[in-house]
């Protein structure tokens, strides 16, 4: 589903390299794990594969369903179904949290050649889809993030992915700031979404969550590469012994 090929990227203000000759192959029904310390560039490349416009792709490319989507922009990669729940979600104020996620299933629908959604069915979609990840509904009549604690935030990013039914989820350290509880709530609401023909890409620092979320393979990115990949037994080793021994093998 997902072939990125020796991606080279830089920040486009500055021309900062962040990417430095990236290969990373996650396949339909596969939940990847991508861990490693801060600053390693997984954030950007969560952000490069939403097709943020603050960077530039020097080299390589990124292959979705075998086409490549470096020219597409992120409405036209949302559309295709790749979704992004980021490690900080953003606030939209003046917008209920309800009328947003009406307003970007309609946009799905629209990008797809559908009809608008009634807002009867809508209404039971949502309902259903929260009830499930513990979300009230007063919480939906507030604007999205704005005010929102931190397990809020996720469960609201995890929402939209339940209601979106994107092809490809790609999860930014979706475990920060959540207690034991939400964090139980967050892994059921994505295992949930574990299907055949969806991939799911979890961006963690922490073996913690992928007790929860286990992953097929775990992939160790370090200084814009994937330097080490594995199946789930590498996040163990990596819990134990640290990043230090695979960044010196690899070096
Ligand atoms: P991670 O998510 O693995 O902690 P990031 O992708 O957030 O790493 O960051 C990788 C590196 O790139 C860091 O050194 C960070 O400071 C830098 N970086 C990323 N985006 C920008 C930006 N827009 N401006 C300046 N520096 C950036
Ligand atoms: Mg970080
Ligand atoms: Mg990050």
């Amino acid at each position: 589903m997902l072939e990125i090929k020796n991606l080279h990227a830089r920040i486009a203000e500055d021309g900062t390299e962040i990417i430095r000759g990236l290969n990373l192959t996650v396949e339909a029904g596969e939940v990847a794990a991508i861990m490693g310390p801060n600053g390693s560039g997984k954030s950007t490349l969560s952000y490069i594969l939403s097709g943020r416009e603050d960077y530039e792709v020097t080299e390589g490319d990124i292959l979705y369903n075998g086409e490549s989507i470096l020219e597409l922009d992120a409405a036209e990669r949302a559309a295709k179904g790749i979704f992004l729940a980021f490690q900080y979600p953003v606030e939209i104020p003046g917008v209920a949290t309800m009328q947003f996620l009406k307003v970007a299933m309609n946009e799905q629908r629209k990008a797809r050649g559908e009809d608008e959604l009634k807002t009867p069915d809508f209404m039971r979609l949502v309902k259903d889809a929260a009830g499930k990840l513990q979300i009230n509904t007063e919480m939906l009549k507030r604007p999205l993030n704005v005010g929102f604690s931190g397990g809020e935030k996720k469960r609201a990013e995890i929402l939209q992915m339940a209601l979106l039914q994107p092809q490809l989820c790609v999860l930014d350290e979706t475990d920060s700031g959540l207690d034991i509880d939400a964090l139980k709530i967050v892994a059921d609401g994505v295992n949930a979404l574990r299907s055949p023909d969806r991939a799911v890409i979890v961006i963690t620092h922490y073996q913690r969550l992928l007790d929860y979320i286990v992953p097929d393979t775990v992939h160790v990115l370090y200084k814009g590469q994937v330097i080490k990949s594995g199946d789930k037994s590498l996040a163990h080793e990596l819990e134990a012994n640290g990043y230090a021994d695979i960044i010196d093998a690899a070096a």
